[in-house]
């Protein structure tokens, strides 16, 4: 240990022909890759990673409770890990989503391991921070970390979402609250634009999923507007929309301000649907006629909730012979590691085909999958077994996967979770 690296708490020595990946700068140290660990490094302190002839790899977080026992901050070895260089990887981060300002008030600025930063989550709405520390080496620095995205930032509120089951994996208890700052108030309202339009949205940083909203989908958010216009136009009528996952309906209201004449949203939540209906209905500020009544939208599209169970109302809407012109599929994660991953496909495979059965000639499914056990290939692959199954002829005009402000690290596939495909009904 260099007086230059006085933080540095001790080493990790990894088995011989281990070193291959971190060569490559994958972020991750697997416990089975580590042949043994030298000094005595608390949770979350930074240690050297070695291979098995001792040479230097990375500079680490370490974390003997996970799996994932240490996770890489930096694979230069001239780099001191200590305040300023949390600083700076914060700071490099915001500046980085500085052109997206425009397009939202809703915006990652932190998203781990594509930011250099493994485990921590950070995101903006309006003048609110939320954050997420999901990983040992994150937490062990919470207070620089909180120091530095204010800074960054130039929110002085910050609302810890650290609920996340995640942090079982790392022996961290779950823990929320206010970070810094003042209490959030009980709604934030966000406006994306799109476009000519605007789309606002409360959001519920204390209850919400995630830190309260799908950040990740607004560029699907947008081409669900667009293609709602473009339906439109080709079919000389108010598009018939479903949106199954609704949510607080993000992709409802997208649908809306596009110019649908029926916006079905089906959710199993009825706290997600209460917000989905203030989000869609009561707003002159989103084009809905604000006259109280949440089932009269913009221009007077007709809006429908449904607390139901996707799987089963996508066979009940096909008894009702109900045809839409396009169908939303946004799921919450149906496999939660590799274990799960033949039922996921089941269910993936499930719901896409009823929602093609649903699907009108010259309609559009936006599908999607948001587990990171699933890749893309594979996705694909399911919905194309859905759409041999469902008998109908379709086109891929699309591959959708998350907002720029939510990066993939090229060394670091595992990252790409959210994925989708634009289905075009021919
Ligand atoms: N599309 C949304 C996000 C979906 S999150 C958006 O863009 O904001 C997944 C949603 O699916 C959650 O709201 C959850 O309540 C709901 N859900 C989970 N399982 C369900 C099921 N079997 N049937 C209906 N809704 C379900």
């Amino acid at each position: 240990m260099t007086e230059k690296h006085a933080s540095v708490a001790g080493e990790v020595v990894l088995k011989p022909g281990k070193e291959k990946s971190l060569r490559r700068r994958h972020p991750w140290v697997y416990d089975t890759a580590v042949a043994r660990v030298g000094g005595k490094p608390a949770p979350g302190a930074t240690v050297a990673v070695r291979g098995a002839d001792g040479s230097w790899l990375a500079w680490a977080a370490y974390s003997p409770q996970s799996t994932l026992r240490a996770r890489c901050w930096s694979f230069v070895e001239n780099d001191t890990i200590d305040r300023d260089w949390f600083a700076a990887r914060v700071q490099a981060a915001v500046a980085r989503r500085a052109h997206l300002a425009g397009a939202s008030d809703a915006l990652r600025l932190v998203f781990g391991e594509a930011d250099q930063l493994p485990g921590l989550i950070a995101d903006r709405y309006g003048r609110q921070l939320v954050v997420q520390f999901q990983a040992a080496g994150v937490e062990a620095q919470r207070d620089l970390l909180l120091d530095a995205l204010v800074a960054a930032s130039g929110c002085v509120n910050v609302y810890d979402r650290s609920d996340s089951t995640t942090r079982q994996r790392e022996g961290l208890p779950a823990t929320q609250g206010v970070a810094r700052g003042a209490e959030p108030p009980e709604l934030i309202r966000v406006r994306e634009k799109v476009h000519e339009d605007a789309l606002d949205f409360l959001v519920d940083v204390r209850r919400g999923h995630k830190t309260g909203f799908y950040i990740d989908q607004r560029d699907n958010r947008a081409l669900a507007g667009a293609l709602t216009r473009q339906l439109a136009r080709e079919l000389g009528r108010a598009p018939r929309v479903l949106n199954c996952f609704s949510y607080t309906g993000g992709f409802s209201l997208a649908a809306l301000i596009g110019g649908a004449g029926v916006v079905l949203s089906i959710d199993s939540s009825a706290d997600a649907l209460e917000l989905a209906r203030s989000n869609c209905g009561n707003s002159g500020k989103n084009g809905g006629k604000d006259n109280g009544d949440s089932s009269v939208g913009a221009r007077g599209a007709a809006l429908e909730w449904q607390q139901a169970d996707v799987f089963d109302a996508l066979r009940e809407l096909q008894r009702a012979e109900r045809e839409f012109d396009l169908i939303v599929l946004d799921p919450p994660k149906f496999a939660a590691s590799h274990h799960h991953v033949d039922r996921a496909a089941r269910a993936y495979k499930d719901i896409n085909m009823n929602a093609l059965r649903l699907l009108a000639q010259g309609g559009a499914l936006m599908t999607f999958s948001c587990s990171g056990a699933i890749d893309s290939d594979l996705f694909q692959k399911i919905v194309a077994g859905a759409v041999i199954d469902a008998r109908v002829h379709v086109q891929m005009r699309r591959r959708l996967a998350a907002g720029e402000d939510h990066p993939l690290l090229m060394t670091h596939p595992e990252g790409e979770y959210l994925k989708g495909l634009l289905l075009v009904r021919v």
